[in-house]
Parts: C-alpha cells; sequence; structure tokens
C-alpha cells in the first residue's frame, strides 16, 4: 500500500491481490489509508458476492439473445481457445453466411478431424431442442438464488411447456452435481448427521415417528467446517451404511463429531482426530468447539427449499435436488457470475437422456 498526500491517491491491494485505486478528493494521512485498507479487505472478505462480475453483466443479454447466449456459452466453455469436442484440436473456425455473418445454427468446423460441430455437442444440452437463451436463464436461475428455481418459474420466464421446464431443470442440476465422489476428501473438523426428508402422512395411514424411525427417506451429510459438504441420500441409517459413506468421503487425519446415535459408535478408532459426541438426548448441544450445527444449518436449508420452492420431490429425484444444493453450498464463496460460469463448465462432458432422468439414480 503506498499514500501520496499531494495528489491523495491511495492504492489499495484486497485480499485478491486485485489492485484499486481510489481516488479522493481530500489529503490522505497514512492512519486513513490503513482503516480504510482494513475496512475494504474486511467487507470484501466477509462478502466476496458482493465482487462486481462481467459474467453477471452477460447474463441478461445472454438470456434475451440466441446469438448473445450461444456466444456466452462459447467463452464460458472454451474461453480464448476454442476447440474441437471431437479430437480437441485448437485448429478450428466458425461457419459464416455469404454475408459474414454467423452460420444460423452456430456451427463451427475443425480443420483436423474436418467435424462440424455447434457449443452443444458433448453436453448436457446436447440434444436439447430448447434454445441456447433458455440454458442460460436456468443455469443463472438455479446459480443465483439461494433456495433454487422451479420448473414452474422457468416455464413462466421462458414460455416453454412444463414438461421442457422440468427437463431443463433436471439437466442443470445434474450439471451441477459433481461426478460421484471425484472432489477432495473432507479435512480437519467434519460434522456428521442425518435427516429424515419427505411430505406429511397421509391421513389414515397409521401412526407415524418423527425424526429417526420414521419412514421418511434419510439424508445424511458430512460437511467439513468453513469448507465443503457432501450430502447423499442413503437406503437405511445403520452403522455400516454411515460409516461407510464417512470412510468415503473423509481423510483419515479428520476429527468427527456426531450426536449419541448408535450407529456412529467406534468411528473415532479409524479416524487420527477422533470421534466427538454431543449428546442431544441430555439438551447437550455445543462442547466447546464440540457441535453439529454446520450440518444442521444446512439441512434446515434444503428443507426451506423442498418445502417452499419445489413441495414435492419423488424419492427418486432426491439426489439430485440433494446435489443442487451441496453445489450452492459448496460455491457459496464466489459471487453469482462465477458459480454460474462453473455450471455451465461442468456441464460439458456431462449427458443424461430422458430414459436415464426416469429411472434416475445417482
Ligand atoms: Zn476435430
Amino acid at each position: 500500500m503506498s499514500t501520496n498526500a499531494s495528489t491523495s491517491i491511495c492504492i489499495l491491494v484486497t485480499y485478491d491481490r486485485e489492485i484499486r485505486a481510489v481516488f479522493i478528493g481530500f489529503p490522505l494521512d497514512k492512519s486513513i489509508c490503513v482503516k480504510y485498507y482494513i475496512y475494504m479487505s474486511k467487507k470484501y472478505n466477509e462478502h466476496p458476492e458482493l465482487e462486481k462480475s462481467e459474467i453477471i453483466e452477460a447474463i441478461p443479454q445472454a438470456c434475451a439473445d440466441e446469438t448473445a447466449a450461444v456466444e456466452f456459452f462459447e467463452a464460458q466453455r472454451w474461453g480464448d481457445s476454442p476447440r474441437c469436442p471431437h479430437c480437441d484440436d485448437k485448429d478450428v473456425y466458425q461457419i459464416k453466411d455469404r454475408d459474414g455473418t454467423r452460420n444460423k445454427r452456430y456451427l463451427w468446423r475443425c480443420r483436423a478431424c474436418g467435424e462440424q460441430y455447434t457449443v452443444r455437442i458433448g453436453a448436457v444440452y446436447e440434444d436439447s431442442r430448447l434454445p441456447m437463451r433458455h440454458w442460460a436463464r436456468a443455469f443463472w436461475r438455479a446459480c443465483s438464488s439461494k433456495k433454487g428455481v422451479s420448473a414452474r418459474e422457468i416455464q413462466r420466464d421462458c414460455q416453454i411447456s412444463y414438461k421442457s421446464a422440468l427437463f431443463l431443470m433436471h439437466r442443470v442440476r445434474f450439471a451441477m452435481t459433481p461426478v460421484s465422489n471425484s472432489g477432495r476428501k473432507l479435512r480437519g473438523t467434519v460434522e456428521c448427521d442425518e435427516t429424515y426428508c419427505g411430505g406429511r402422512p397421509r391421513p389414515g395411514s397409521g401412526p407415524h415417528k418423527r425424526g429417526r424411525g420414521t419412514k421418511k427417506v434419510p439424508v445424511f451429510a458430512m460437511v467439513e467446517r468453513n469448507g465443503d459438504i457432501h450430502r447423499r441420500v442413503v437406503p437405511n441409517v445403520t452403522g455400516k451404511t454411515l460409516k461407510d459413506a464417512i470412510r468415503e468421503c473423509v481423510n483419515k487425519k479428520a476429527r468427527i463429531i456426531t450426536d449419541e446415535f448408535k450407529s456412529y459408535r467406534g468411528i473415532g478408532k479409524e479416524f487420527k482426530g477422533g470421534h466427538a459426541v454431543v449428546h442431544h438426548g441430555v439438551h447437550e448441544y455445543v462442547i466447546g468447539d464440540a457441535h453439529t450445527n454446520t450440518a444442521e444449518s444446512s439441512f434446515s436449508l434444503l428443507k426451506r427449499g423442498l418445502v417452499g420452492i419445489y413441495h414435492a420431490v419423488s424419492k427418486e429425484h432426491l439426489p439430485r435436488y440433494v446435489g443442487e444444493f451441496d453445489y450452492r453450498w459448496n460455491t457459496r464463496r464466489m459471487n453469482d457470475g462465477d458459480r454460474t460460469a462453473l455450471a455451465i463448465k461442468n456441464a460439458s462432458g456431462k449427458r443424461l437422456i430422458y430414459s436415464d432422468q426416469q429411472n434416475s439414480a445417482r
């Protein structure tokens, strides 16, 4: 940081090492600059989503105009170096009409393999007949709303059928969901907990339980303190199921925190950090830094979305909704533009066909 009192220019370096020059009309002394620097770096550290984003500026145009939408997807997928999706060669060019404008189907051609292609090839939108501007809107809405966006809203915004909107959103969700458990394992302090998702039991269906022992679908969460989350729909909550999930997703050096549920017993032996237990049964919720509040607040967000936005989610499709919420949680420190761009990047190399959606299982 440097100051120059005569011209009153203050150069600030923020947490992302971007240099900001701030011009102020009155002479500055060093202490004001230091205070302002601390204030600004704190502000952007706490709210990185407030950073200005070129992507957010470009999206409304992409939602309104097909050419802008195709160019937006091309830029997100290939950046400055477009490639052939068939042979990965860089020697490619856009096919132009006689008047010099882009081909109506937005075709590219590869000189290496001679194939023609568009930005759709090899991505979740490959077989879709929907215009790319609807895809842009779906990705944007799904990535910028904290609790997701319903197919009905997309149906009205894009003026397409409900069936198309539902399928569109399922594919957006599929793009957001990470490929199995390919990411890094959770480290440090990892909270584990389960919840049960599903609607209110129908009248006359007999007695029903809340919490453990219910007939609803269990969702198991493992969440790294100040880090990523990994949730999955599980067939049951036996020790074997839950411990297998923990072994698969959590680094061996981590410390596990759970409640007193018997399925977690003995897991501490396998992890260097041990196993801390909070006894919810006797109203013990926090001991030092041992609590499962992060996992529980993640469930709260998931349930608010399932109840308030989606209303009813079938057992078969629940994993994909959970994947969507996980994606937003894991990218919470990004701004909406970067989150949308990353989802679009994840969409390439993935395919989901209609029959897969019908018998979807993650
Ligand atoms: Zn090629």
